[in-house]
């Protein structure tokens, strides 16, 4: 007999449809009546398996011996269908004992197979007798016998005396697996089934689920409804049982299973995660640029104190002064500003927000400085010195030192705080560089954007003018290198 079998928590699971399976037991009736074996191997003994009996099983060593030695365990509950299949094996259907039963009677009475029926009450199995003759009159019922007789060996003579070739055993569990394993090859008979409460139903005495119960899986639930007293206790207990095997044995499986899967995603969510962490590569522009040492006040404050504490040379200020310009201005609007371009007014809308935290780092650093301040007043009043030089509207730049940093406004205008720059000329043509900024209310004289030095404070005024050429051109001119040393002790005049 061709067995499909898979290991299901130490047992041999069938894997065989109910079709296929009726057909092989045929097949071993017919071959046994032709060559028989010996007594002890013609019996083929098969057993049902059911979320309650597993467990019972792993607890009673006499039933996992007669499940485990079975020439077929068929699963029978839907509860143990499910489990495997969750287990990764290929059961396809249920296959029940009562299904397998009938099927069987069908064949049976063509073939003339002998069969006996034992167990159940003596009124439920000759009421069955009597259905299946009438059901299938070929069928050859050789005996039967109620289920209530203790002493398993009588009946084991009874059921030789028959000389009957099948037996289906409707015992309670774990009786019934016992006599199919251990009484069964003692009768003679060359097929023994354990069917259990088949009998109560074929007979009519019980009502089976509906199929909808059945295939639901909720049969237990039915025979629960009906029979309340004598299935609560039994399922109850039995239920939990099996949940407590297969569930971890499930989990365990498809967490094996599914981790190659989540391997896929997994690597690709990290490889999106580097990928969107990393800084991405964006034009410059005023409205995009990157700005790292001004996106954070702590850090830029620290970074600019560092750079104050460092400095030595005239090269290091200037270094300093146009990275900060650098910062706040970006590289396109600082090379060739537009003045015509309209997308450039909105670059340069967006540089205020830059020109603003500058001024408030600005600002601390200052306040920080106390009386050495002339260092971070040469840095503040350069990055002024190139932020008017640069913008197109000198006098916005001047509005913002005052609205942001009061401080800086007192150090680089002084307190009264004198205009640079005329705001209602500047204010009304941004970009119009034909219009010279002069001054208004300061008390200097007339003022433009290459003479907005003269309000500075003598000394950051010295130290910036140190680091313009004489065309007003920010930075060291190259050939300056031979420029004296730049010495902030001896050149404050504090
Ligand atoms: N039964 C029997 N002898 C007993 C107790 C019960 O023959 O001493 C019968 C009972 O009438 C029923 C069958 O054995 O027909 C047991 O059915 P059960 O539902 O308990 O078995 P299962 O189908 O759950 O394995």
């Amino acid at each position: 007999m061709a067995v499909g079998v898979s290991a299901f928590f130490g047992l041999q699971l069938d894997l065989r449809a109910q079709e296929t399976l009726c057909d092989d037991i045929c097949n071993w009736l017919d071959r046994q009546t032709v060559s028989p074996m010996s007594p002890a191997q013609r019996c083929f003994r098969h057993h049902c398996l059911n979320a309650s009996k597993l467990p019972h099983a792993q607890s009673d060593r006499a039933l996992f011996q007669a499940l485990s030695t079975a020439d077929c365990l068929s699963p029978d509950g839907m509860g143990i269908v499910w489990a495997a299949r969750l287990l990764g094996l290929p059961v396809s259907a249920r296959v029940t004992g009562i299904d397998v039963m009938a099927a069987l009677m069908r064949r049976f009475a063509k073939m003339g197979t002998r069969i006996f029926l034992l167990g159940a009450a003596a009124d439920v199995v000759a009421g069955l007798r009597d259905k299946l003759r009438r059901q299938y009159p070929g069928l050859v019922i050789a005996g039967h016998h109620h289920g209530y007789e203790p002493d398993d060996e009588k009946l084991a003579a009874i059921i030789r005396n028959s000389e009957a070739d099948a037996l289906f055993v409707a015992l309670p569990s774990p009786r019934k697996e016992m006599f199919v394993h251990t009484i069964a090859p003692k009768t003679g008979c060359r097929f023994a089934m354990g069917v259990g409460g088949a009998f109560d139903v074929l007979a009519g005495k019980v009502q089976r689920a509906p199929v909808i119960w059945q295939r639901c899986g909720l049969e237990f639930l039915w025979r629960i409804l009906c029979q309340p007293r004598a299935m609560m206790p039994r399922y109850a207990s039995g239920l939990w049982g099996f949940a407590k095997i297969t569930v971890p044995a499930i989990i365990r499986y498809q967490m094996r299973r599914w981790q190659h899967l989540l391997t896929v995603p997994l690597v690709s969510f990290l490889l999106i995660g580097l990928i969107i962490s990393r800084p991405l590569s964006m034009p410059v522009s005023a409205r995009t640029i990157d700005r790292p040492a001004l996106v954070d006040e702590d850090m830029s404050v620290g970074w600019l104190r560092g750079r104050l504490a460092d400095m030595k040379t005239a090269d290091d200020l200037d270094m300093t002064i146009s990275e900060i310009v650098a910062w706040i201005i970006p590289e396109e609007l600082r090379s060739t500003p537009d003045e015509n371009d309209a997308t450039a007014s909105d670059d340069w809308d967006a540089v205020d927000g830059a020109i603003k935290a500058a001024l408030v780092v600005f600002e601390t650093v200052l306040k920080m400085s106390g009386g050495q301040s002339f260092l971070i007043e040469a840095v503040i009043g350069g990055v002024l010195a190139r932020l008017f030089d640069l913008h197109p509207d000198p006098a916005r730049v001047e509005r913002l030192v005052i609205a942001t940093a009061p401080n800086v406004a007192d150090t680089m205008f002084g307190r009264e705080r004198n205009l640079l720059f005329d705001h209602s000329l500047m204010s009304a043509t941004p970009f119009d560089r034909g219009v010279q900024p002069t001054l208004g209310s300061g008390q200097n004289g007339p003022a433009d954007k290459d003479q907005f030095g003269t309000a500075l404070p003598f000394a950051t005024k010295q130290i910036v003018d140190d680091f313009r050429d004489e065309n007003a051109s920010w930075g060291r001119a190259e050939s300056e290198e031979t420029a004296a040393p730049f010495e902030p002790e001896d050149a404050s005049p504090r």
